[in-house]
């Protein structure tokens, strides 16, 4: 993970390379990531609400900052104002409730084109913000990660803003946009899929590494006959003797169904595909051939995250979100 925030930084030139650490660090655990981005450097983090920043507040130094991406909410305001943790204002009521509460640093999201949160880039984004002490202003790329007129025209939108809007720091990428260039990093980027692995675009194949791998033990090791059908729905009909090993791992744990009949796990060199339908809590692979896999071993899960979208059908920010309670994040 911290060679990949590394080579994002890089990326990005003289700008800070900040982190998304929302939705628990992308499902790794926010906190362990957020002290190992801490020690490689990292001052700059992103949740995206008030719970996901209180479980972090004790790592907030000095010099560190953590912005909440919704904003504050009326229910926030307590949380808000206690926490060292700042909001990123996202409406005009959201200003006014800063404002009114004497808020103090904050930061502001201008939306340049997503239409997701934000001021709107064609109002009067430097009136709207008059009166508020504005530590970064940000806008979100809705499509970096495509070859689209739509990222340059953002650029051009957030742009003309820096002209027009005062703020300690401007900040547009993501992982995708950082690999537009360094035109689009302004003072600071803030990568989440690419630190954990995910490849956004082209230009990070083979530069991002992958950061989890999960591994799943097999329960039980049995042969299957010619005729027989495997798992629910009987959707694997064994066209030959064959032997399967059965692993305790399933959608529950995020490991969802476009993986069955399609997805693999891993002894060694060898790739083992998943026969049948992944269920809740088990999925059985194709040991065949492999006498050497036992009740009691653990398998790799080829989780490339790239590839294992392809396979799946899910994208590589699901395949990590997904990952459920029952893993042990062990890191290594
Ligand atoms: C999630 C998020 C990011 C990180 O996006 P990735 O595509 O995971 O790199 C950056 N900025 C905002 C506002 C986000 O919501």
């Amino acid at each position: 993970m911290l060679a990949n925030w590394r080579w994002l930084k890089r990326q990005g030139g003289a700008a800070a390379c900040g982190a998304a650490i929302k939705a628990n660090g992308y499902g790794l655990g926010s906190g362990e990531v957020m002290r190992r981005l801490l020690a490689a450097g990292c001052r700059d983090f992103f949740v995206s609400n008030w719970a996901e920043a209180m479980a972090l507040e004790p790592l907030i130094g000095e010099g560190v900052s953590l912005s909440v991406l919704h904003g504050v909410r009326e229910e926030d305001m307590a949380v808000a104002l206690a926490s060292r943790a700042r909001p990123v204002l996202c409406t005009e009521g959201q200003i006014a409730r800063w404002k009114e509460a004497g808020g103090g640093l904050c930061d502001v999201m201008v939306d340049t084109g997503m239409n997701r949160l934000g001021l709107d880039w064609r109002g009067d984004v430097s009136a709207q913000v008059a009166g508020l002490e504005v530590a970064t202003l940000l806008s979100h790329l809705a499509s970096a990660d495509e070859d689209v007129p739509l990222s340059q025209v953002q650029l051009e939108r957030f742009s003309a803003l820096r002209g027009a809007v005062r703020a300690a720091r401007y900040s547009l990428s993501n992982s995708a946009g950082i690999c537009l260039g360094a035109a689009y990093a302004f003072d600071m980027t803030r990568p989440g899929i690419a630190l954990y692995g995910g490849v956004p675009r082209t230009e990070a194949a083979g530069r991002i590494g992958q950061v989890v791998f999960p591994e799943a033990q097999v329960l039980q090791r049995r042969r299957v006959r010619a005729g027989d059908t495997i798992g629910y729905n009987a959707t694997h009909r064994a066209a030959a003797d064959m032997e399967i090993a059965v692993v305790n791992l399933g959608y529950a744990d995020g490991y969802l169904r476009g993986f069955s009949g399609r997805g693999s796990m891993t002894v060694g060199d060898r790739h083992l595909p998943v026969v049948g339908r992944v269920s809740m809590d088990l999925t059985a692979v194709d040991v065949s051939g492999l006498p050497e896999v036992a009740e009691g071993d653990w398998l790799g899960v080829d989780y490339a995250l790239a590839e294992a979208a392809a396979v799946s059908g899910l994208s590589q920010y699901e395949l990590l979100t997904g990952l459920g309670a029952r893993f042990d994040r062990i890191w290594r």
